[in-house]
C-alpha cells in the first residue's frame, strides 16, 4: 500500500493547458476515483501517474518516492485499461503469465501466482482458452487479472468498464469493489459515469477543465454539493 501524492501537476499540449497545477492526496489503501465530463484532464492525470506522459510543471510521488523522470516499470504500479489489449494468440493462463515472464520469475513462483488469481477472479476453468473464445466481462477479468499477478502497490483504471453492457457493468463494479476489500491496494480510477464513482470510492475528484472542483468522501460530495 503506498500514498500517492500529486502537487500543482501542470500537462501542456503544445499552447493548450490540459491541466492547470492540480492537487490530489490519496492514502494508502484509498479507492480514488477522478471523474468528469469527456476532455476535463483525467485520463492524462492518470497517465502522467503512470509515466506515459511527461510531466510539466509540479510532481507526483508514490509512496516516499518522487516518480517525475522514472520510468513506467520503476514505478509500482499496473494499469488496467478500457480495450483491454490482451494477447489474442496467447491463452489465459499466458495472458497472465506474460510480464512475469519477462521479469523471469521463477516458473513455479509464475504458477502459483497465475493460478491463486485465477482462482480469485473465477478465471480458473478458463485458462487454457484464448481471447476470442471469451465473453467480454471474462475478457475484462483476465485484464485485471494480469495486473494483479504482479501484486502491484497501485492500481490504475481506465474506464475499465465503458465497453461493457449496463448489466455487466454492474457486476464487474461490484466484483472491483470485492477485489479491493481484498487486496487492499492503492487505486486511481477514472471514469465519466458518476454512479460508478460514487459505488466506488473512498474519495472522489470532481474534475472540469483541467481542475478540480471538488473533492472529498462520498458522503462529503453527497451533502454538500
Ligand atoms: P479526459 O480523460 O477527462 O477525457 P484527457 O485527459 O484525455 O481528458 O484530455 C484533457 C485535454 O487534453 C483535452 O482538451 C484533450 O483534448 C487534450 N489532450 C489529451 N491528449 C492530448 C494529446 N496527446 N495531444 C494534445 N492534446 C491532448
Ligand atoms: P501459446 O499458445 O501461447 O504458444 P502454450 O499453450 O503452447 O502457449 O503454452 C506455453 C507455455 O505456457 C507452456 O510452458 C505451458 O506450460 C504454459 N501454460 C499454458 N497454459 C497453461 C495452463 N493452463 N497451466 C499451466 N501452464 C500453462
Amino acid at each position: 500500500m503506498s500514498r500517492i501524492e500529486i502537487r500543482n501537476l501542470v500537462k501542456m499540449y503544445g499552447a493548450h493547458k490540459a491541466l492547470h497545477g492540480i492537487d490530489i492526496s490519496i492514502q494508502p489503501g484509498e479507492f480514488c476515483v477522478l471523474v468528469g465530463p469527456s476532455g476535463c484532464g483525467k485520463s492524462t492525470t492518470l497517465r502522467m501517474v503512470a509515466g506515459l506522459e511527461t510531466i510539466s510543471g509540479g510532481e507526483i510521488a508514490i509512496g516516499e518516492r518522487v516518480v517525475n523522470g522514472l520510468r513506467p516499470k520503476e514505478r509500482g504500479i499496473a494499469m488496467v485499461f478500457q480495450n483491454y489489449a490482451l494477447y489474442p494468440s496467447k491463452t489465459v493462463y499466458n495472458n497472465m503469465a506474460f510480464s512475469l515472464q519477462l521479469s523471469r520469475m521463477p516458473r513455479d513462483e509464475i504458477d502459483r501466482r497465475v493460478r491463486e488469481v485465477a482462482e480469485i477472479l473465477e478465471l480458473t476453468p478458463l485458462l487454457d482458452r484464448k481471447p476470442g473464445a471469451l465473453s467480454g466481462g471474462q475478457r475484462q477479468r483476465v485484464a485485471m487479472g494480469r495486473a494483479i499477478v504482479r501484486d502491484p502497490e497501485v492500481f490504475l483504471f481506465d474506464e475499465p468498464l465503458s465497453n461493457l453492457d449496463a448489466k455487466l457493468r454492474g457486476q464487474m463494479r461490484a466484483e472491483i469493489k470485492r477485489l479491493h476489500q481484498r487486496l487492499e491496494n492503492t487505486i486511481i480510477y477514472v471514469t465519466h459515469d458518476q454512479v460508478e464513482a460514487m459505488t466506488l470510492a473512498d474519495r472522489i475528484v470532481i474534475m472540469r477543465d483541467g481542475r478540480i472542483e471538488q473533492q472529498g468522501t462520498p458522503d462529503q460530495i453527497f451533502h454538500d454539493p
